[in-house]
């Protein structure tokens, strides 16, 4: 059997749990198996260099960040390496050009092109433990890329698809999926089982637990996913196709409170003003979400609509420097602002889901700046200081905490 485990930078962030974590991977290279490790920078290394590099230089090129970056996941696969050859196994680390990780050249959002598998393969032939660099990549200049924050996960289901892997363990510092994040939500229950399509809405709409990409990835490869602790036995969440506990109205909640709502106000009221707006805006490839546009008034109308908050000063500053070719008077930015979503494939056939979570925010007294839905979802955007009230609120009214 091959088994890729993934660990996250909590579950490696000391030099105890770098020997608990190399603990576990050798009982299971014990019982036979191969195995392959993927491993994040240890604790909060990678937000450490973050603010390195932005006190030195706050507008620092992505290509050099990135550079900096992957010295996190390096220096945890070699310290692994280290603690299990200790612990009398062999082992080795390899990073991303070791085993030719290739992507697309953005730097800092690559997307994993192809992965070179005859390295690994020549290692686990040889009874190794194979302890991999996550979040890093190769672009075709041959520099180091990463995938965006949180994607260690995502490094690991593209091993397990091309190596056919028998599962994929992704290791963090909670039990599993939960039906909303349990540093919020105090009663969160822990789920058995969910959707690749549930998991993969829930990730992207600020559950932090996976990353969204990975999610998208096992989908496509049928990659079957377990998130599990790192510091205990407990089952965890399995991650597949089809679940077989009935399906719940809502299955989880989320929050993203990195959000920013743009307002471009006073645009003309003809065709292709939306078209120029966000064109220019995919031109440069500014990730937009929830849009909203009014109806027109005396010739003109507005458009609002919401991206990453950390993307918010760079749109302000690409619409500004285009201003009169798209028509817009005024343009204004909001930040303090969250994104607060319902997830769950039960809602498809059931109307009224969405009424009950208004009903469950007014209870709460929270206004609604933004809607959007879609077949499995309802997402608001909502002042940032009511997000977490927000979230409770919905998580209570769908019943999320019984079981
Ligand atoms: P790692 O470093 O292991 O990748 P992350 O911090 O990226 O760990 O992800 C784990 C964290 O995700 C948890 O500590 C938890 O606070 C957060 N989280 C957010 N939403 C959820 C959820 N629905 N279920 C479980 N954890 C969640
Ligand atoms: N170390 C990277 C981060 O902190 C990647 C990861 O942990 O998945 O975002
Ligand atoms: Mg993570």
């Amino acid at each position: 059997m091959l088994v890729v485990k993934k660990f996250g930078g909590t579950s490696v962030g000391s030099k105890d749990r770098i020997l608990n974590v190399a603990r576990r991977c050798i009982e299971e290279h014990q019982k036979g198996n191969d195995v392959v490790v993927v491993l994040s920078a240890m604790g909060k290394t990678t937000d450490e260099l973050l603010a390195k590099a932005k006190d030195i230089n706050p507008r620092a090129s992505k290509r050099e960040m990135d550079m900096l970056l992957t010295v996190g996941e390096q220096t945890s696969v070699s310290l692994m390496a280290m603690a299990m050859d200790a612990l009398g196994v062999p082992a080795i680390s390899l990073n991303a050009f070791q085993i030719g990780m290739k992507t697309t050249s953005a730097y800092g959002n690559a997307r994993l092109k192809n992965i070179d598998t005859e390295r690994i393969r020549h290692e686990l032939e040889s009874r190794k433990i194979v302890i991999v660099t996550g979040f890093q990549g190769i672009n075709k200049y041959d520099d180091y890329t990463t995938l965006g924050r949180g994607g260690s996960d995502t490094t690991a289901v593209a091993l397990a698809a091309v190596l056919h892997a028998d599962t994929c363990e992704i290791y963090t510092d909670v039990d599993g999926v939960y039906t909303a994040d349990p540093r919020i939500v105090k009663d969160a229950r822990k789920m058995k089982e969910i959707t690749y399509d549930e998991m993969l809405d829930l990730a992207t709409l600020g559950a932090g637990v996976l990353h969204n990409r990975s999610v998208e990835m096992a989908k496509k490869y049928g990659v079957t996913l377990v998130v599990r602790s790192s510091l205990n036995d407990s089952e965890g969440t399995v991650v597949k196709e089809e679940v077989s506990v009935e399906r719940m109205l809502v299955s989880g909640v989320a929050l993203d409170k990195n959000a920013a709502r743009i307002s471009v106000m006073g645009l003309k009221d003809e065709p292709g003003i939306a078209f120029k707006l966000f064109d220019t805006l995919a031109k440069k490839h500014i990730n937009v979400d929830i849009i909203l546009q009014s109806i027109g008034r005396e010739g003109t109308k507005d458009i609002s609509f919401t991206v990453d908050e950390d993307e918010a000063d760079e749109t302000i500053a690409i619409l500004t420097d285009n201003k009169n070719r798209i028509t817009a008077k005024e343009i204004t930015c909001q930040k303090e602002v969250a994104k607060m979503s319902i997830v769950g494939a039960g809602m498809m056939s059931n109307p009224g889901v969405a009424a009950k979570m208004f009903e469950a925010l007014y209870n709460a007294r929270v206004n609604i700046n933004m809607i959007s839905t879609s077949e499995i979802r309802v997402t608001v955007l909502v002042d940032q200081e009511d997000g977490e009230k927000a979230l409770r609120a919905c998580h209570e009214a769908f019943g999320l905490s019984e079981i």
